[in-house]
């Protein structure tokens, strides 16, 4: 027989019903909810959620029942954001929640928030992933950094062969975020995710 609720502390009886109701969403619903936005694809590159992407930062519900989402925009200006912001709230409203979508701008976003495993798919996908945009802080490595020393640091690897033998076609591919590349081993053209 399951007697773990026995073990809880008795509720005040005096507390009122919907305040015992809230305190349950906050415990289960809220973990939930953010579960769904962050699983939410990014609407230019949809092997990648916005928890992938680092970018939802903070979800809460308020006091007057609506769920507020904080997210923290890839770039200002990203033509993304808005519909990052509409699909957040379509994908909660399926799940009966209402929401409004908030923007943190501090700290800014980098793409070093991106995930490990994120990165992976995007060169999966043929993006090369970012270099590291910042580096130096004490005792970390450089992951990302060409271990060759015939390769340089700035090199970026080709998402299909892998070569290094790379040249920057345009600083600006298929999206503002993106430089197009171009493989001189394969002669395969790329996205170059660019630092930032
Ligand atoms: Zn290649």
């Amino acid at each position: 027989m399951v007697t773990a609720g026995a073990a809880r502390p008795v509720q005040d009886a005096a507390a009122p019903h919907d305040a015992l109701a809230n305190e349950s969403v906050s415990a289960i619903g809220i973990a939930h909810a953010r579960a769904i936005a962050g699983a939410v694809p990014d609407p230019e590159i949809p092997v990648v959620t916005l928890d992938d992407l680092g970018i939802l930062r903070d979800v809460r519900l308020a006091a007057d029942g609506v769920l507020d989402v904080v997210l923290t925009p890839t770039y200002s200006g990203c033509p993304a954001t808005e519909q990052i912001a509409a699909d957040v709230q379509a994908a909660l409203a399926d799940a009966g929640w209402r929401s409004r979508v908030l923007t943190q701008l501090a700290p800014a976003w980098t793409t070093d928030w991106i995930r490990p495993a994120a990165r992976q798919r995007l060169a999966d996908y043929g993006i090369a992933p970012p270099h590291r945009a910042f580096v130096g802080e004490a005792g970390t490595a450089v992951p990302l950094r060409p271990a060759r020393r015939d390769i340089p640091a700035d090199a970026v690897a080709c998402p299909r062969c892998g070569s290094h033998d790379t040249t920057e076609t345009s600083h600006f591919g298929s999206t503002a975020c993106k430089a197009l590349y171009r493989c001189l081993a394969c002669l395969e053209p790329f996205d170059y995710f660019k630092p930032y």
